[in-house]
């Protein structure tokens, strides 16, 4: 009988019969918490537990908890849902269905629309099906009869996705559960019993493969853990994303507005929206002068030919806009590099030039699918804190750490956590062997010399240099992309820079992208919901509001306002004629950080009687000392 040579858990090897199950093997090779699996990996492939081994290796269990077996779980329950649609809405096609960051979802061609109380009615059946524990078989079988098989059904999607499968693949797996069978790869959890907690969160149109061309199906979304717990704690954050949702913040705070009128992922900032904005571009100014960098600023629009020579024309036209002047087309920009490389060539450069870095808080366009837009988190024109460097080979490791460094402290600054990915040449790219190694090598040199913890995406990297790339960790544990530095070796090439070098001879110089906060929308964006919209002193539009408590006080109010703004304190004043309850009640609702109440006792004494947000009384104060308050819990950045 054949056998297979497995790797124990204890490091020593054993021969299984060929053909023994990935589970049977892992119990009987001794592996521990067996009954937390969901799926094996079989020599780096995940694998169902019912899978029958057949090679030489590793066989693993895939716990329920780790990351792809949070995926194998929401996947299975996307067919338990599947299941359960189409036994309570007959003739409903469909599509696809798989697991997804947070969750997974599923997408079906249904004639009308699913409502809420239609999501309660399918989570039901769904826990019918999984109290019958039905399990997951899986078999192959020819594509041919797999079209067959689901054109008899009137699955026109499955065929289609059949059909369209690179000529070579002969074979195809099903897996069915209780009667209903779909298309799949798999793995799979066992049985349906192992699915133990999940929600089914909102439905959303979609369009077949994410084409507006094709039908609009119906998506519905759900989530799923390994346990009831872990499936409540992110109901309860889904909760408390929702009250910070920016949008909505946006709208009671007064900082923006987003308007069909204008047209999608436009954002039209309100007085304190756009204030904001200035304070974090302010703030961004003063870090780069401190840190050596030039400002500059280029032109919206540049003629076609300078995106044809970039590449732009060749490689992302669809997201490009394009206009007409005299005649002949210049492309809107959708980032800054041109420019700042038309100033490194405005002259001759001498290695004793470099380093030069050029920052521009730079507004581009970029034409994003309407579906995708959200708020300021993705707009179709936002503005980057952009900045281009270009330097030696030799500067590059001091260069990157510097900006490293940078990253580190502006994530200190606005009280974020965040993690690092370096991500590495993928399969397409251009550019020599050597000229990768030494970018990648330089980055991955840089946090090591920092001491900064990261991890690799092997691959992952810009087909025309590696990158690193900084996520940054909100108060509910989300994580948004911020920063990324990338190195860059081909467009010093196509635009022909070059410096003179200490021998004398034309050398190439290496080009760094880099952004710090990225895009300054989305940023804010991430911010109003970090802080759930009660920003920090320094941040905030409005940092103190002064309300009067009757109309004979407002001639003092107003003396104190105009002292408070001569103090450069962002206050205003609310004199109308309604309760001061009222006043205060709606100070703390738009999280004005200081509410100063005015009555007869502070206008006899001159003073003013802060109340912080959070409710407590500071006491009486004369207004310059309060001013100094300010300026202080400022500097510590409260
Ligand atoms: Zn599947
Ligand atoms: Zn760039």
């Amino acid at each position: 009988m054949k056998q297979v040579r497995i790797q124990l858990p204890d490091g020593g090897k054993a021969d299984f019969p060929s053909g023994m199950s990935a589970r049977e093997i892992l119990a009987a090779a001794g592996w521990k918490d067996l009954e937390n699996a969901v799926a094996a990996r079989v020599n780096g492939n995940l694998v169902d537990l019912a899978r029958p081994v057949t090679e030489d290796g590793n066989v693993e269990p895939v716990a329920a908890n780790s990351k792809e077996g949070l995926a194998i779980l929401r996947h299975s329950t996307s067919h338990v849902m599947a299941q359960a649609v189409q036994d309570l809405f007959p003739g409903v096609k469909v599509a696809i269905g798989p697991s997804i960051e947070d969750g997974f979802y599923y997408d079906f061609e249904y004639s009308d629309t699913f409502t809420t109380e239609d999501l309660s009615r399918i989570e039901g059946r769904m826990e019918e099906i999984i109290s019958r524990d039905d399990s997951f078989e899986r078999r192959e079988i020819s594509r041919d009869e797999a079209i067959r098989f689901f054109r008899d059904r009137g699955e026109t999607y499955k065929v289609e996705l059949l059909e369209d499968l690179p000529g070579d693949v002969a074979a195809v797996s099903l897996y069915s559960q209780g009667g209903y069978v779909d298309l799949c790869r798999g793995p799979h959890v066992p049985s349906t019993g192992t699915i133990r907690a999940f929600k089914l969160l909102n439905v959303a149109g979609a369009y077949w493969r994410g084409d507006e061309k094709n039908a609009m199906l119906q998506r519905i979304y759900g989530t799923g853990f390994g346990t009831r717990e872990e499936l409540g704690d992110y109901l309860t954050a889904m909760e408390e994303a929702k009250k910070r949702d920016h949008r909505r913040l946006g709208r009671e705070l007064d900082l923006f507005q987003l308007n069909d009128e204008v047209g999608p992922g436009l954002i039209i900032f309100h007085p304190k929206g756009a204030l904001l904005r200035t304070i974090i571009e302010d703030w961004e100014r003063k870090e780069h002068l401190k840190r050596g960098y030039d400002i500059v600023q280029g032109p919206q629009i540049l003629k076609g030919d300078l995106w044809k020579r970039s590449g732009h024309f060749d490689h992302y036209r669809e997201n490009m806009y394009f206009t007409e002047v005299d005649k002949e087309i210049y492309g809107i920009k959708p980032m800054n590099c041109i420019a700042h490389m038309l100033i490194y060539k405005s002259k001759i450069r001498s290695y004793r030039d470099l380093p030069l870095r050029y920052f521009e808080l730079g507004t581009v366009h970029r034409h994003e699918k309407t579906g995708v837009l959200h708020g300021l988190l993705r707009a179709r024109q936002f503005t980057q804190d952009d900045a281009h460097i270009l330097c030696t080979p030799e500067q590059l490791n001091d260069e990157i750490k510097a900006i490293t460094g940078f990253v580190d402290d502006a994530m200190k600054v606005f009280h974020f956590e965040y993690e690092v990915e370096l991500s590495t040449r993928p399969a397409k790219s251009i550019g020599t062997d050597e000229d990768w190694e030494m970018a990648t090598n330089a980055l991955e040199q840089s946090l090591k010399d920092r001491g900064m913890a990261y991890e690799i995406n092997a691959g992952d990297g810009a087909f025309y240099g590696p990158k690193i790339d900084f996520k940054l960790k909100d108060a509910l544990k989300r994580k948004w992309q911020c920063a990324t530095i990338q190195c860059d070796f081909t467009l010093p090439e196509r635009f022909d820079l070059t410096y003179v070098g200490a021998d004398g001879e034309r050398h190439r110089p290496v080009m760094l992208h880099r952004v710090i906060l990225g895009a300054i929308e989305r940023f804010m964006g991430v911010l109003i919901e970090h802080y759930g919209g009660a920003l920090p002193l320094w941040l905030s539009p409005v940092q103190a509001r002064i309300m009067t408590v009757t109309d004979r006080h407002i001639p003092y109010g107003q003396e104190v306002l105009r002292s408070l703004l001569e103090a450069g304190v962002r206050a205003e004043g609310d004199f109308r004629n309604e309760k001061l309850g009222y006043k205060i009640r709606e100070g703390q609702n738009q999280k004005i950080p200081f509410m100063l109440v005015v009555g007869d006792r502070e206008m006899e004494s001159k003073t003013v009687s802060p109340r912080q947000r959070d409710g407590e009384n500071l006491g009486a104060m004369d207004v310059a000392g309060f001013a100094g308050l300010v300026r202080e819990r400022c500097e510590r950045n409260e």
